[in-house]
């Protein structure tokens, strides 16, 4: 008992956070993500991007990794970018990986309190299910030209998702070094969709759902303010939907944060050096 029988506590540094951004978003996304959460988790957050930008280089503090994927948004490049992903993850010796994208904001606390109830040892794969049934996807088969139907749930890339070490160990001959683009060629379906084929489909793991994550595929308005910074991840709707933004009060108008990030992060992190200040009485 005590001491000796407990894990050691799970550290910042365990954990290896992926943003998956392109050159077009840098100025437009990325700006906002390292003034607020990035900042606060320099350690673990990884850029994954598409082209040189020396600026970022520069505020990314040599976490910026240019995967040489081509910048478009297809299931081919895409899936490019993950593979990067999931090997530096790899080589980096940590505990958890997790993904998120260039319209998430990361609690890291929220994370590191999340990820420290389990075992990285363990298959662990969480997330929030993108639909409320599993997906079906015709498997092609290598050599004959057979198919075969599988069925299996998948994390919404959108809302971020994390993998413990043990599992993404297991996943290697399907997810390491060029081998994540053969495996998604084979279901024919997105990244986040093939990390759920490997997990489940070919592993026989399973997703736990966790409704921790957030992306803009929900109505993010309906979160109850009082529970917004309790989460761990949290999306906005973007130009094309610009209300779906989480309800909170604070110093900022929606003008002046329309994400909603900004208000977020000065209720967490109220030092921050450009917060609005409070009357300390
Ligand atoms: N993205 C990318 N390459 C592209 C387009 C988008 O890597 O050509 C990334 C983008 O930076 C973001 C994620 O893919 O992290 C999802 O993009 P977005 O939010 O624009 O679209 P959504 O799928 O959420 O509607
Ligand atoms: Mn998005």
């Amino acid at each position: 008992p005590g001491r000796l029988a407990t894990a050691p506590r799970l550290r910042p540094d365990d954990v290896f956070i992926a943003v998956k951004t392109t050159q077009k978003n840098h100025g437009p996304r990325l700006g906002l993500l390292l003034r607020t959460w990035i900042s606060r988790a320099r350690q673990q957050t990884f850029i994954f991007t598409d082209g040189d930008d020396p600026e970022l280089q520069l505020q990314g503090g040599g976490h910026v990794i240019n995967t040489n994927c081509s910048a478009v948004h297809t299931r081919q490049a895409l899936c490019c970018k993950m593979a990067v992903e999931y090997d530096k993850f790899i080589e980096s010796g940590r505990k958890w990986f997790c993904h998120v994208d260039d319209d998430n904001y990361v609690n890291p606390e929220g994370l590191l309190q999340l990820l420290s109830t389990f075992s990285p040892s363990q298959d662990v794969y969480l997330g929030r299910p993108s639909l409320d049934h599993p997906i079906e996807a015709a498997e092609r088969v290598q050599g004959g030209g057979t198919v075969t139907t599988v069925k299996f749930w998948f994390a919404t890339g959108g809302a971020g998702f994390c993998l413990s070490r043990g599992l993404a160990l297991k996943m290697s001959p399907w997810a390491s070094l060029g081998s994540f683009m053969n495996t998604a060629e084979r279901v024919r379906l997105p990244d986040d969709c093939t990390v759920g084929y490997i997990v489940e489909g070919l592993l026989g793991a399973r997703l736990l759902p966790s409704s921790l994550f957030h992306s803009h595929l929900e109505n993010l308005q309906r979160l109850p303010p009082d529970a917004v910074l309790q989460q761990v991840t949290l999306s906005y709707g973007g130009p094309e939907n610009p209300r779906n933004v989480v309800n909170v009060a604070g110093g900022f108008s929606l003008q002046q944060d329309p994400t909603r990030f900004k208000s977020v992060h000065c209720l967490l992190y109220p030092d921050t050096d450009w917060c609005p200040v409070h009357k300390q009485n």
